[in-house]
């Protein structure tokens, strides 16, 4: 636990406070909770998810707001929320919680790897929960039809069939929001399935806490293991990059798979509205180096949890080798609910799935940077002054003791993701996409000349010094 006291329930807590201290994550757990407001999230104006001009009427209205938030300091923690929801699991990990095994492949039947970011276990998963009829929806990201009234690329859906999860197959790095599904839900009885990053995740079990309607109808969580939530100027900013306008954008496919380059060369496509293409590897794009932090919710600063700890499955990317350089690509896979982990042995056994079982050490080296950034870095940046709502954490500040590099890291990704929003923004309003790109360019090469990571600074500078995963 953080040595950070909570503060007392007398002090208010309510959307606005969160949202001003830089904690909203944009999940719209808390406007599910207001009656008929369903659609009151808003894409603010730095392209991210924000409950729509959270009032102290829209508080009053929110009683129990402080526990339903997954940055509230007030809300249960992810190892709190864990024991309650597998208080016999067979394993514990200090990094990724509690689970009954963990597995490293992708899916044999059908084209689900094909399709799937990773080797499409998220999405085969769903399609099994429906198949054996332990659910009758699934909550899941799609793409949007250009007629989407926000003007949203992509948007949380309820599938009905294994076609329709199929169909929403692939990571969307960009923000969406639960309310309408969550509404969605109470309004029409059945058994559900909601997939999400894990602060998502969490704010769903804090909600099924509150809301017996919710805990009864939701019955399963697929958790996406979660770098960081980019804001919608992310996509925006590789359409520049590509010589196109957000609004010629019909559709994005962030990760285009090929299966004869390696699973991490990420390729970003975009689908224009007049029918043509256009595709860029992330590498040759000014914010395309993930650990940099470009157009990150400020809220991520503040995560402790990478794998969905809270999740009944979580997925992620088995980030080592040999796998990282199969382009069909792999999936690292942590089963936490028994009844699942049936469902996975038995598809095992018949050979629809080729999964392998590995240990904890095994998961947490295919996510090093992440929890690098989630445990060291964050127990260097809440040792950070700060003004508003303060983080409760399951890592203690700390700023002694860490390698000065390490914190000029740390402190230059926080840089990085502040910044990006501030001069997108400011490109925008200008017409200069130029002005934005310009000191993208400029800040990542410092950014890699500090991690050793590429480009011809980074090289000079760390030429033979690599002595470990330095991307993160
Ligand atoms: C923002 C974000 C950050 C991530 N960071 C990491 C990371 O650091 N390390 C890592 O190993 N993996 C990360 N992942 C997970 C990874 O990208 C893959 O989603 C995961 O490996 C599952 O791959 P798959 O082939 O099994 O999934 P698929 O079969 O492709 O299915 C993906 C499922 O997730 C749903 N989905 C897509 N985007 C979202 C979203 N934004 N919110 C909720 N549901 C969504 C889709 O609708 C689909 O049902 C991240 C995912 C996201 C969305």
């Amino acid at each position: 636990m953080s040595s950070i006291d909570p503060p007392s329930d007398a002090v208010p807590l309510g959307p606005k406070e969160i949202v001003k201290s830089g904690l909203c994550i944009g999940c719209g757990a808390c406007a599910a909770q207001i009656p008929g407001n369903a659609a009151r999230m808003r894409l603010d104006r730095y392209g991210e998810f924000k409950p729509a001009a959270p009032s102290r009427r829209a508080e009053s209205e929110m009683p129990g707001f402080a526990h339903i938030c997954p940055f509230s300091p007030r809300s249960h923690d992810e190892d709190e929320l864990a024991a309650e929801r597998f208080p016999s699991a067979k394993h514990r990990d200090p990094l990724i919680g509690r689970f009954e095994a963990a597995y490293v492949g992708y899916v044999r039947e059908q084209d689900f790897r094909a399709v799937g970011s990773s080797g499409g276990m998220a999405s085969w998963m769903a399609a099994e929960l429906l198949d054996r009829k332990l659910v009758d929806g699934v909550a899941h990201v799609v793409p949007v039809a250009v007629s989407d009234d926000r003007g949203d690329l992509f948007r949380y859906q309820i599938s009905r069939t294994t076609g329709d999860v199929r169909g929403g197959a692939k990571s969307r790095y960009h923000p969406v929001e639960l309310s309408a599904v969550l509404a969605e839900i109470k309004a029409w009885p059945g058994r559900y399935a909601i997939v999400g990053i894990p602060c998502f995740i969490k704010a769903v079990h804090l909600l099924r806490m509150q809301d017996s309607l919710l805990r009864e109808r939701i019955v399963f969580t697929l958790g996406l293991f979660c770098g960081h939530m980019k804001s919608a100027r992310f996509v925006e900013s590789f359409a520049w990059q590509m010589g196109a306008t957000m609004e010629a954008v019909e559709s994005a496919d962030y990760r285009l798979k090929d299966p004869r380059r390696p699973a991490n060369w990420y390729t970003a496509q975009l689908r224009l509205k007049d029918g043509r293409t256009r595709s860029k590897d992330w590498w040759h794009l000014a914010d395309g180096d993930w650990g940099a932090g470009f157009f990150q919710n400020s809220a991520c600063n503040f995560c402790d949890d990478v794998t969905a700890e809270t999740a009944d499955i979580s997925f992620g990317d088995a980030w080592v080798e040999p796998y990282s350089s199969d382009g069909r690509g792999t999936n690292v896979v942590v089963v936490r609910s028994p009844l699942l982990h049936g469902v996975i042995s038995g598809a095992i056994a018949e050979g629809r799935l080729e999964l392998t079982e590995v240990d904890s050490e095994f998961v947490v080296r295919t996510q090093a940077a992440g929890f690098r950034q989630r445990r060291e870095g964050l127990s260097f940046r809440l040792s950070w002054p700060r003004l508003g709502v303060q983080p409760k954490k399951r890592v203690a500040p700390r700023c002694r003791g860490l390698p000065a590099r390490r914190m000029l890291i740390y402190w230059m990704r926080a840089r990085i993701s502040a910044w990006s929003h501030r001069m997108f923004w400011l490109s925008r309003l200008l017409g200069t996409p130029r002005l934005y790109i310009r000191w993208a360019r400029a800040v990542l090469a410092l950014y890699q000349a500090i991690t050793y990571s590429r480009g011809w600074l980074g090289a000079m500078v760390g030429a033979g010094r690599r002595d470990e995963d330095e991307n993160g």
